[in-house]
């Protein structure tokens, strides 16, 4: 059933609606199209919060979208949106319109479901029903909005505003479940999460950000995200690792960790994603979830890089020392122990050349901090990615790992002149 709530019911704030998206919604609807804001954007609003992006969903299609803007991109090959966009360089904004979606071909679920006894027959009836990308097949046709908004995953999320009317459109009881912090699945949670394992990972991630507001899961979201867990396999690892740091880089990385422990999740997603929570407790990686939460919080940028080179560091350093033992030269030893690690631990990862170059680069950096005569500081501190690579000592600083003073020696390093610098290099001696 449609519920349609007017500003009092929903109490939303004007001033948080993002203007370019309030005008896509114009624009699309005096051309008769109708239009809303849609998603994460809707429920953040009803919260309080800031969205971070705004969606727009409409019945216009790609094609006619496209037609009513000036800079609009359709982009996906098969799960086509557009994408209106604002400004250029920097403060360039992306609306991202999509079609509303239909709920067709629900037998392709309901036949996975049927199939609960057998992991080989169940694996076979996911084949037909999702992509090479892992995505549902039936996602991709056009519909009404009743049926664009049973497909979204849970009740807080499968909201639609007008920001002329401010009316929020709800199906599914969002509002109610907003109210009582509820995190839902929409539908029956065991047969959402098996039409798109992702959802256990959302499920997840929305769990930990929501947590600081009080939301819980409903217990029959919860109760099905360990027994479908293993369905995560059909998933192509890109798309994993993608989910992995949406949780552990949008500012509730520690939230997420308690949320895997709590949901019964810690172990099974993704291998790095549970070497994370099995060290989550270290100091160095906690510090390390801790500072990628902070820098989020301040709209800093985060690395993904910077953060598992913090997880995996113990990995180099335990390689590196044993061949430290048999006499080898500490640099080649470096390299060495970093594509073991690279080997046994990152796997298809490595195939992401930047990340990969990155973590390398950060590792190698750290016996460089040791020497500090001759020019090897003015050499260090000129590397593109010393910033990344004095970022890491200096939490190795603070878990004791290296000396304050060291850490501190190249902070003042790092900003002197080239005078300075010398009488740096000098006084050590
Ligand atoms: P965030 O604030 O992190 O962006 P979001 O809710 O906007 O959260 P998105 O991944 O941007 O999340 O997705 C936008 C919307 O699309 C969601 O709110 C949800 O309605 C729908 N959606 C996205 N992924 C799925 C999925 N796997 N299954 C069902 N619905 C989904
Ligand atoms: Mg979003």
């Amino acid at each position: 059933k449609r519920v349609e709530v007017g500003p009092d019911g929903h109490g939303i704030n004007p001033a948080l609606v993002d203007e370019r998206a309030a005008g896509v919604v114009r624009t699309l609807k005096e051309a008769g199209f109708e239009a809303y804001i849609v998603g994460g954007a809707v429920r953040d609003l009803l919260l309080g919060l800031k969205p971070k992006d705004f969606d727009v969903a409409t019945n216009a299609t790609p094609e006619q979208v496209k037609g009513l803007f000036r800079r609009a991109f359709i982009i996906g090959r098969r799960f086509r949106i557009v994408h209106v966009v604002y400004g250029r360089g920097r403060e360039h904004e992306v609306i991202e319109v999509s079609t509303f979606r239909a709920n067709v071909d629900n037998t392709a679920a309901e036949q996975v479901s049927g199939n609960e006894r057998t992991a080989k027959g169940q694996l076979a009836t996911m084949k037909h029903a999702v992509d090479a990308s892992g995505r549902v097949l039936r996602d991709n046709v056009w519909g009404p909005q009743d049926e664009d908004a049973a497909r979204r995953d849970f009740t807080v999320n499968a909201m639609y505003y007008d920001p002329e009317s401010r009316v929020v459109v709800d199906y599914h009881g969002g509002i109610p479940d907003a109210q009582k912090k509820l995190l839902r699945m929409i539908g029956d949670p065991a047969t959402r999460y098996r039409e798109d394992p992702v959802r256990i990972i959302r499920a997840v991630r929305f769990g930990a950000k929501l947590s600081a507001l009080g939301f819980k899961l409903e217990p029959k979201t919860a109760k099905p995200l360990v027994e479908t867990l293993s369905l995560l396999g059909d998933v192509p690892q890109s798309r994993l690792f993608d989910e992995m740091l949406k949780l552990l880089q949008t500012g509730h990385a520690l939230a997420s960790v308690e949320q895997l422990r709590k949901l019964g999740v810690g172990k099974g997603i993704y291998p790095l994603l549970d070497l994370v929570v099995e060290r989550a407790d270290q100091p160095f990686i906690k510090a390390a979830l801790q500072d990628t939460d902070r820098r989020v919080g301040e709209g800093k940028p985060v690395a993904p890089s910077f953060l598992l080179a913090c997880v995996l560091w113990q990995d180099v350093l335990s390689g590196w020392n044993a061949r430290l033992a048999r006499k080898e030269h500490p640099f080649p030893a470096l390299q060495d122990a970093i594509d073991e690690v690279f080997d046994a631990r990152v796997g298809d990862v490595s195939g992401r050349g930047k990340l990969g170059a990155d973590m390398r680069e950060i590792w190698m950096m750290q016996p460089r901090f040791d020497k500090r005569s001759g020019n090897s500081p003015i050499s260090l501190a000129g590397q593109p990615r010393f910033r990344a690579g004095f970022d890491f000592l200096r939490l190795r600083a603070d878990v004791g790992e290296v000396s304050e003073e060291l850490a501190d020696w190249w902070q003042q390093f790092s900003i002197a002149d080239d005078g300075a610098r010398e009488s740096m290099v000098h006084e050590l001696r």
